[in-house]
């Protein structure tokens, strides 16, 4: 069975500041992608003793959420930027796993939530309801027919994801108490339970069903800033809706995903 892994640093256990540990220029920024790549690497022993033939860990946290030195020695890295979606993500996969990730901006009590930027963007909607990356992930992964077993996040991630596939196989690495702080499991604590549950998650793959929005697709992304509205408005297929929101179309969530 081959695995592919799509990963956030937000969401890893210890992890609550954006300042001091998501971002590029954080003070413990590297101890973050250290505390990240152990999770990782305990979630893909899981993967492996449940199965899975390859392993690919896509590291999606925008300034990379990785330490590759650090990093289990069967897995396949997809690093780089820009990385266009569907980053060499097609049929021959059987998993979606989602490692480490974030609620949905404004969440409640969401550790670090946020919608693709936190420093750029206030909303998304895909046809009309809000969307996070979570959600538009798993689903551009059912487009390719490939199930989303397994998260991990804090609660409100995981609750999120439970809203689109009920069954899916969980890791709450914290609970909220608000968008900075969290009560949080142990990193030694969280590696035992990535390993356990992502062996577990193996089992499961049968038994849960890709996730899928129906096409045509919409997507509407509203903006912090209303200064930064009339660059994004002006290229090609893009529709103003108002001060803050611009609109784009597509036939695929590939397309959407690739210009949103
Ligand atoms: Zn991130």
């Amino acid at each position: 069975m081959n695995v592919f892994i799509l990963g956030d640093l937000e969401g890893t256990a210890g992890i609550v500041d954006f300042q001091l540990q998501t971002y590029s220029d954080a003070k413990y920024y590297e101890q973050a992608k250290q505390l990240a790549t152990l999770e990782i690497n305990s979630l893909i022993d899981g993967v492996l003793e449940g199965g899975a033939s390859e392993v690919w860990f896509l590291d999606g946290h925008g300034p990379g959420g990785i330490d590759y030195e650090l990093m289990h020695c069967e897995a396949k890295m997809v690093i780089g930027r820009p990385l266009a979606a569907p980053w060499g993500l097609d049929e021959s996969f059987d998993a979606f796993f989602l490692y480490g990730h974030h609620s949905m901006a404004n969440t409640e009590r969401g550790v670090l939530c946020h919608s693709w930027s936190s420093r750029t963007i206030a909303n998304c909607w895909l046809n009309g309801n809000l969307i996070g990356e979570i959600g538009f992930n798993a689903a551009l992964a059912g487009s390719f027919g490939i199930p989303t077993v397994f998260i991990s996040g804090d609660d409100t991630a995981v609750t999120e994801m439970q809203g689109y596939v009920p069954n899916i196989v969980a890791v709450e690495t914290k609970v909220g108490l608000s968008q900075t702080s969290a009560i949080s499991l142990t990193p030694l604590k969280s590696r035992q339970l990535h390993q356990e549950v992502g062996r577990e998650a193996m089992k499961k793959v049968s038994t849960i069903q890709p996730f899928t929005i129906d096409p045509p697709y919409e997507f509407v992304t509203e903006l912090l800033d209303a200064d930064h509205i009339a660059s994004k408005a002006k290229q090609p297929d893009v529709e103003r809706v108002d001060t803050h929101k611009f609109k784009i179309f597509g036939d695929t969530l590939v397309e959407i995903a690739q210009r949103r």
